[in-house]
């Protein structure tokens, strides 16, 4: 299906604060692959907490309804979600997860070697549920609190009979696993590490002390894993939550691929992103069977808006890993590759890394490489 696309149609919702700044540049860097990717549609849409202010809604139906019919894909910044309750607000990008079901965030979190020959010293992924637990606003009944790509049918048949038809259709695809497979082979093409025999999993839960709901999180991982001879070459590991920011922060190398509740994985990629020197750098896909979506793990960053010294490189490789997910890693190879090249230089870096560069000086020197 991939290679018969004839053209790419990318949904562009910037959002807020410097989702602004650093989206533009995605879609420049996009814009600069030119071969190995087919002709680029781009179409702007529109969500936000600025939008709700002046307008009263903030993921218009018309968003939503572009990225389900009209959109391949789409690139997403970031939201200035208010701390207080604001009242008719909710969250639009946590809305798009669930209207798009994209239950799964991944967020490859990987330092630069000072030479493309080394291996790096931080190269793990973080796969967060993206549709429920406590992040989850409109949960109407705690028991119905189930893990969406979770699920094992042990666990599912306990439940009421609705909630075993909606499990039932969301069992039949159970394929979180499979997209493990999948985006850890891809994201380590180039690894020399690269055999499957090697992946190793840790579920990151809290069950000693919440054991309805991260209970159920880690037997529904243990049991798709159990289930499945293909995923036999993959070890699993689990850890407390708490030691395993501990242990990120001591020995990172020991985690390849850690998957989390919703929280935790929010929480443990904003700390994984320290040790690879910024929250400006890491990306991420909102992924789900039928749609994929790339956004920077980062925030709107109040702080630091409209000064043009927001980092690009997060959504630029938002941009990159959404290419690579749809197929296209060759493209993706080449952003990689020319971010890379830029980090390593050392010498064309936004505040955030050390450096003195401007958003847009950053940008083109990337471009340029690409
Ligand atoms: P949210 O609730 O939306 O996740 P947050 O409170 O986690 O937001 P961020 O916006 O992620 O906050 O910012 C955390 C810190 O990291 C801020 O000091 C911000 O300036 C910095 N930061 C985030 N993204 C970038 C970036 N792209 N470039 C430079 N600094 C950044
Ligand atoms: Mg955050």
């Amino acid at each position: 299906a991939t290679s018969a696309r004839k053209s790419l149609t990318i949904g562009l919702i910037p959002a807020d604060g410097i989702g602004r700044e650093v989206l533009p540049a995605a879609r420049t860097a996009l814009e600069a692959v030119g071969s190995d990717i087919p002709p680029l549609k781009f179409v702007d849409l529109l969500a936000g907490f600025e939008l709700f202010t002046r307008t009263g809604t903030a993921l218009p139906d018309e968003t939503v309804e572009s990225l389900q019919n009209e959109c391949d894909c789409a690139l997403f910044g970031s939201v200035s979600s208010p701390s207080r309750k604001v009242a008719g607000y909710s969250s639009p990008i946590v809305g798009l997860r669930k209207k798009l079901d994209l239950y799964a965030n991944i967020r490859p979190v990987l330092s630069v070697a000072p030479t493309p020959d080394e291996p790096a010293k931080v190269d793990m992924i973080v796969v967060r549920e993206n549709t429920e637990c406590l992040v989850s606003r409109a949960i109407p009944n705690p028991a119905t609190l189930i893990y969406t790509g979770f699920l094992s049918s042990s666990i599912l048949s306990k439940k009421s009979k609705k909630s075993q038809k909606r499990a039932k259709k969301l069992g039949q695809r159970v394929s979180l696993q499979n997209m493990l497979h999948h985006e850890s082979a891809a994201w380590h093409s180039n690894s020399p590490f690269n055999v499957l025999a090697k992946w190793h999993l840790t579920i990151i839960h809290k069950s000693n002390v919440l054991s309805v709901t991260d209970g159920l999180f880690r037997e529904s991982v243990r049991a798709v894993h159990a289930k499945e001879p293909k995923y036999q070459d993959i070890s699993v590991a689990e850890q407390l939550v708490d030691s395993a920011v501990y242990r990120l922060f001591r020995e990172p190398e020991i985690y390849d691929v850690m998957v989390a509740p919703n929280l935790y994985g929010d929480i443990l990629s904003d700390a994984a992103a320290a040790l690879v020197g910024s929250l400006g750098v890491v990306p991420s896909v909102n992924s789900g069977d039928n749609f994929v979506m790339g956004e920077p793990v980062h925030g709107s960053a109040p702080d630091i808006v409209g000064q043009n010294i927001a980092n690009p490189i997060a959504s630029i490789r938002s941009a990159a890993l959404m290419l690579r997910h749809l197929g296209y890693a060759k493209g993706a190879d080449r952003i990689d590759a020319a971010v890379d090249s830029v980090i390593r230089e050392g010498t064309l870096l936004t505040p955030d890394l050390g450096g003195k560069s401007k958003t847009s000086e950053v940008v083109d020197a990337i471009v340029k490489r690409i």
